[in-house]
């Protein structure tokens, strides 16, 4: 069995991808904290599918977050008006209210919105 990356006997296979490699191409199980991980796995940028959008979407989690602490608990306030249904009162109007972990404020906002 031969390493993905290079001529050297593999010692090790990946338990992501199955790759074989060599001890200088993956992560050893034995060592401490060590994973059965080739180098392209362990990785990070390799190993996402697309580095620039994973990094993107990072960003973007990041900015929510900060908005959110600006902004108090309350993070997103949704008025569903449920269109030709919304006389019956079980399908009728909703309001969904997303809080970073203050359901009182969330409760507090669905039932008195404004
Ligand atoms: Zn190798
Ligand atoms: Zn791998």
């Amino acid at each position: 069995m031969e390493c993905y990356a290079c001529d050297r006997e593999a010692t090790q296979r990946c338990s992501r991808c199955g790759n074989a490699y060599c001890a200088e191409h993956g992560g050893d199980p034995n060592a401490p904290g060590g994973q059965a991980l080739c180098a392209e796995c362990l990785d990070p940028v390799s190993a996402t599918p697309s580095g620039t959008v994973f990094r993107a979407s990072l960003f973007a989690l990041l900015g929510t977050s900060v908005l959110a602490r600006r902004q108090g608990p309350i993070l997103n306030v949704s008025v569903l008006g449920n269109f030709s249904f919304s006389d019956s009162p079980k399908t009728g109007m909703s309001v969904i209210v997303t809080a970073c972990g203050d359901q009182a404020a969330a409760n507090g906002l669905a039932e008195r919105p404004g």
